[in-house]
């Protein structure tokens, strides 16, 4: 018999709604939908559903078997309706959608006898709901439930989201402390149960934190210039193919065709003034990041939670940069949080939602899934 599982919710989970036709980042347009076998098999068996298996195709990523929604020219996807509602939903019902198609943007991981539901920040709306936090974001935590305390990997994943969540640390040295806390992991050899709890014990303290920051000082404005130039060289690379998707075009093919044109040099006077800024949204930010933590470090791997980790960071430095780059077009010299809000929906789509080709891209420039600490840590500190 199946046992019944306690649910957990993130903060706001109950908030959310679909805004349909008047959201203005449809999560039917801009990436891959994916089909998952149950729903392709109730479209083959039913005549009246064969028509929509003209509107998949089939691709082999990774070793799987995958079914993808065809997508039109301007990438939307064909059961689209003109007025933005799904085709599908309005001659079918909710049941024949694909379960990205129905759950999007709710993200469910599975832990013993315990449910977690989590929210994307793919979707504008969460991403609001977000923001509209005063303080910071949590999942409900029942005392009763044990589970936290039974699994590696929620213990480092809790440890994670204490550090990100510290006062009086900028959101640039929590992410360095918490990369290094996954790398000293990573590099212990046959590292207990007792051992990790030991190392994960150590992070609490805020004078452990400092020693470890006063550690890696010297990756501080050593060459802020070049890290600058290399977060642009990366920024052109990953979104050089998302530039001209419709649902992104207004949002990047701007400060993309700015950032071609100008050098990195003659920004840099700008750099200080727009970090600070930036810094006001910290808030915001930290409670996108704590979200991604929540809903995607939860691999009991430790290569994998690293890896996740690390596609939040790229995150991070892409709507950072992103943001430096609108900056330094806007005659008025400003940032809004709308525009903050926007790319945290459209890095969350091409990075965090597109991991496996993030991975492939890392394997290509870097020979390695797994970027090396000084490099992520001069990147941040830039
Ligand atoms: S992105 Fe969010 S608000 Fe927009 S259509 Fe999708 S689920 Fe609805």
């Amino acid at each position: 018999m199946n046992k019944i599982k306690n649910t957990l919710k993130i903060k706001g989970y109950d908030q959310f709604k679909c805004t349909a036709d008047k959201c203005n980042f449809t999560c039917c347009r801009g990436w891959d939908i994916n089909v998952d076998t149950k729903t392709y098999n109730k479209w083959r068996e039913k005549d009246n559903l064969n028509y929509i298996l003209d509107n998949v195709r089939f691709v082999k990523s990774y070793g799987e078997n995958k079914y993808l929604i065809k997508k039109e020219t301007k990438g939307g996807c064909p059961f689209l309706s003109n007025e933005g509602l799904c085709n599908i939903v309005i001659n079918h019902g909710d049941e024949y959608l694909s379960s990205t198609c129905r759950t999007f943007p709710r993200i469910e991981n599975d832990f013993e006898d315990v449910k977690e539901l989590t929210l994307s920040c793919s979707c504008p709306e969460v991403v609001n709901i977000i923001s509209d936090m005063k303080d910071k974001i949590y999942i409900d935590f029942n005392e009763s439930l044990s589970y936290i305390e039974e699994l590696g990997c929620l213990k480092i994943r809790e440890s994670l989201v204490n550090i990100l969540q510290k006062e009086d640390i900028s959101i640039e040295n929590k992410l360095i402390i918490s990369y290094d806390m996954l790398f000293n992991m990573l590099n212990s050899d046959d590292l207990t149960y007792e051992d990790l709890i030991e190392l994960l014990e150590k992070y609490k303290s805020k004078n452990y934190i400092k020693e470890e920051l006063d550690k890696y000082k010297e990756y501080e404005n050593k060459d802020t210039i070049g890290d600058l130039k290399e977060i642009n060289s990366l920024f052109i690379d990953i979104i050089e193919n998302y530039r001209n998707v419709s649902i992104f075009k207004e949002y990047l093919k701007d400060i993309y065709n700015f950032t071609e044109k100008i050098s990195i040099k003659n920004l840099f006077k700008e750099w200080n003034n727009f970090k600070d800024l930036f810094k006001k949204y910290d808030n915001l930010i930290e409670n996108c990041i704590v979200s991604k933590v929540l809903s995607n470090c939860t691999s009991d791997d430790l290569e994998e939670m690293i890896i996740s980790f690390e596609i939040i960071i790229l995150e991070y430095l892409l709507i950072r940069h992103a943001l430096f780059l609108r900056y330094c077009i806007n005659v008025t010299k400003e940032i809004n949080i709308q525009e903050i809000k926007d790319y945290v929906v459209i890095f969350s789509r091409i990075i965090g939602n597109n991991s496996e080709a993030v991975i492939e891209f890392l394997l290509d420039m870097f020979e390695s899934e797994i970027l090396e600490f000084n490099y992520i840590s001069a990147l941040i500190l830039s």
